[in-house]
């Protein structure tokens, strides 16, 4: 860990911090996307392809807007969302940086450090993860842990299997060999048999696919469009998202020529 200890200590305060804000009294937040949209931000989630980038946080006049892949396992898109949320409260400013995009979360950069420690105090805390341990797993010797305790802690804490080992060994609860060998359970039995088998959370290991563009953003689309700003084809792209039609909002205008494409919008928004 390269961010000094003070540093450190702010990130976890203002995760800490986070959570209250969102009322979170479980291990882990029930929904994270509606709790980041109550703490004020825009949330857009669309599956833009599993090879395409992670997400970005985006600072536009006075929205602050957090966009995740949906194409990536639910876990990972959660925990993308929490990366994000880092990025938004530590490196974005009016007068500074107004975008950080994703394309992978293993860049060794100062920001992407802090934003991935960020994501863990948020969606783990330390003393959530101790009170689990104690409570949950009846305080259990490590050494007799397996892949089911560890699919325990990614249903409480809504996080993938990977995310919850390696917070696990940074916090020093696991020593480096149980980490290999939880690994390597991983990889025998896959995380959505562990999951079934104590009936938790399967959907992590899912893409959600979900299309969700705020309503404002929406109205932005309908706005420009009747103002005659924008073609129907991007009305009708950026409608089918949410499932809505474009004839709803027909104006009596003639058809623009310019094809512009709601990626174009999104990439417009990101100017
Ligand atoms: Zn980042």
């Amino acid at each position: 860990m390269s961010v000094n200890k003070a540093r450190q200590l702010m990130i976890e305060k203002i995760a800490e911090n986070v959570r209250v804000e969102c009322n979170v009294t479980d291990y882990g937040f029930h929904n994270l996307f509606e709790a980041t949209e109550k703490a004020g931000y825009r949330v857009i989630r669309y599956p833009i392809g599993s090879e395409s980038f992670l997400g970005f946080a985006l600072l536009k006049d006075t929205d602050r807007i957090i966009f995740s892949n949906s194409s990536l396992i639910l876990a990972r898109e959660i925990f993308s969302v929490a990366h994000e949320i880092g990025h938004q409260k530590l490196h974005l400013s009016e007068q500074g940086i107004t975008i950080i995009r994703d394309d992978d979360f293993k860049d060794r950069d100062e920001n992407e450090i802090e934003a991935n420690y960020f994501a863990a105090c948020l969606l783990m805390p330390e003393d959530k993860v101790n009170k689990f341990i104690r409570l949950e797993l009846d305080g259990k010797s490590i050494d007799d842990w397996n892949g089911l305790d560890i699919a325990r802690i990614q249903t409480a804490f809504n996080v993938s299997y990977d995310m919850a080992v390696i917070r696990l060994k940074a916090l020093h609860i696991i020593p480096v060999s149980v980490l290999e060998d939880l690994r390597l359970e991983k990889l025998e039995k896959t995380t959505a048999k562990l999951l079934k088998a104590i009936k938790g959370n399967a959907d992590l290991c899912q893409p959600a696919e979900a299309k969700k563009i705020p309503a404002e953003y929406l109205e932005w689309v309908i706005f420009n469009y009747q103002e005659k700003l924008i073609p129907k084809k991007s009305l009708e792209t950026a409608l089918s998202y949410v499932d809505l039609n474009a004839e709803d909002f027909e104006t009596q205008q003639e058809e623009m020529d310019e094809d512009k494409s709601f990626d174009d919008l999104l990439k417009g928004m990101m100017d």
